[in-house]
């Protein structure tokens, strides 16, 4: 997929050099990249390619990231913030003449504070780095997004990213405490939820790199679980393992997630291994259970019960880590092992209010059919959040044509029923349908708030929202 944008800065090479001269003197040689390879090494997210930037800048600190705000000011230039570049919309990639900002290099882990359940950490930490340096002392980090041994907690923070213990630990902005960001000025500045007032750390969570770029964050620690059960159940259709999983989460008060798997994902999976799911299934649910031992217990007597109330075929439920660790494997590699039967892969990302799911994925069933695509759905059925993967070819332009308008469709289906964009963020490519559905004053308060804080537009344009040119001409 191509990013197209808007606006093409191309009389700005003859001061690209003298930019890049600026930037070595002040940081350092060894945190400026500018070799045309290099270069085109950031010329692309996990989905999305774009023209390279004119340089990319490796900053260790938040003086660096500041120095470089102030000097692509005085370029007039715009800044990227980038982590890992696991988005698939498009968010971490420059616009032509623009600097890419990489916080590899800020990837400390500063403290861990267990007797207030906190971490200060940098914000190119990868999100699982931080769980395995919290599990000594008996707490983890809940944000775990099916790329967390990759991407980064500067990019979950900025996407608000979540996954399938969301819903019951929130998403990621719930679990930071306070940040410390530079702003369009090139200012260094702190924000702390014990601040009172208005939260600005809300205000930047999920905005994506627009409003300034985080430097450090303080995040939340929670308390590891005296015991973790998981529940394995079976079903004739999607329909029934929907509804089954409302009355699970309303229920059963130890569920921590709720994830669905259909039928064609389950035939891939046992496809390339020894799956640990039910064989000939149409529809699996699995759940996980975690509290204190006696909460876990019941919880999963009462979901084994509500399980079979919904014409559930078969349940199995396991408190072995390594049982556990198996099914949870096999959830997380469906996409690879969806392609292996499949040369592309084209991965939605949506959410619906959890009301509205079984319509949800009826009309995703739908779309898929008109469009003649096979299409596997597998979701976090505890927040509403469905993931359908495309199986297509790349090389035929039909197929590819009829990805494009599928994916469109279902987000569209989804902003009807109430939902819109899921967890992975809006960046460029979905950044109109999305648009497109909030009304003129939201609209307008948006663009008033993205103005105040920044006016130049220097931070990552082009994504989120259209350039307040556009909106106003
Ligand atoms: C296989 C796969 C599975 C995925 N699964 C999930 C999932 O389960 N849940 C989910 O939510 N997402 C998922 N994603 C999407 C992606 O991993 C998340 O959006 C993640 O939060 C991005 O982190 P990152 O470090 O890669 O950020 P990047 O992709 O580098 O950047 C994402 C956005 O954040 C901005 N940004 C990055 N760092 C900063 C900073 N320090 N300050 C300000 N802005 C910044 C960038 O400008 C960009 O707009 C998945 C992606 C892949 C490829």
């Amino acid at each position: 997929m191509n990013f197209v944008p808007h606006r093409f800065m191309a009389d700005l090479a003859d001061t690209d050099m003298e930019l890049r001269r600026r930037l070595v003197s002040a940081l350092g040689r060894e945190a400026i990249l500018d070799t045309p390879d290099d270069l085109l090494a950031y010329a692309c997210d996990a989905l999305v390619d774009a023209p390279p930037p004119v340089v990319v800048v490796l900053p260790r600190s938040a003086a660096d990231v500041a120095m470089t705000v102030r000097i692509a000011a005085s370029f007039e230039r715009s800044i990227t913030a980038r982590g890992a570049a696991t988005g698939m919309t498009g968010g971490a990639v420059a616009v032509p003449g623009g600097i890419l900002l990489s916080t590899v290099r800020m990837n400390h882990i500063l403290e861990i504070d267990p007797a207030h359940r906190r971490a200060r950490v940098q914000p190119g930490v990868v999100t699982l780095d931080l769980t395995y340096a919290a599990a000594p002392y008996g707490l983890f980090f809940a944000p775990d997004p099916a790329s967390e041994r990759i991407c980064t907690i500067g990019g979950n923070f900025a996407t608000n990213a979540a996954g399938p213990h969301a819903f019951a630990y929130g998403a990621t902005a719930e679990q930071v405490l306070a940040i410390e960001y530079v702003d369009a000025s090139g200012d260094i500045r702190q924000s702390n939820l014990d601040d009172g007032g208005i939260d600005v750390c809300s205000i930047l969570a999920g905005s994506e790199g627009t409003l300034g770029i985080v430097t450090c964050l303080d995040v939340r620690l929670r308390k590891a679980p005296e015991s973790i059960c998981i529940g394995v159940a079976s079903f004739p259709d999607l329909e029934s393992a929907i509804e089954a999983s409302t009355a699970i989460r309303e229920r059963c008060t130890a569920v921590v997630a709720l994830e669905l798997l259909d039928e064609l994902a389950l035939m891939a999976i046992a496809a390339t291994s020894t799956s640990p799911y039910p064989r000939n299934a149409k529809a699996v649910l699995l759940i996980e259970f975690a509290g204190l031992l006696e909460d876990t217990r019941e919880s999963e007597d009462r979901a084994e019960a509500l399980v079979r109330r919904y014409a559930a075929d078969s349940w199995v439920s396991t408190h072995t880590v390594a049982e556990a660790q198996r099914l949870w494997s096999g959830r997380h590699d469906v996409r690879k092992a969806l392609s292996r039967i499949s040369p592309d892969l084209m991965v939605c990302d949506l959410a619906v209010p959890r009301s509205r799911l079984v319509q949800a994925v009826r009309a995703i069933a739908a779309i898929a059919k008109q469009h003649r695509l096979r299409c596997s759905t597998v979701g976090h059925l505890g927040d509403g959040g469905l993931h359908p993967i495309l199986l297509y070819d790349r090389t035929d332009i039909d197929e590819n044509a009829a990805v494009e308008s599928a994916s469109n469709e279902m987000l569209e289906a989804m902003l009807t029923l109430g939902g819109g964009a899921g967890e992975y963020g809006i960046g460029f490519t979905k950044r109109e349908i999305v648009y497109q559905q909030r009304d003129a004053t939201d609209r307008a308060a948006l663009h008033r708030l993205h103005h105040a804080l920044d006016p130049q537009q220097r931070f990552n344009p082009e994504k989120l929202l259209p350039p307040r040119e556009l909106e106003h001409a």
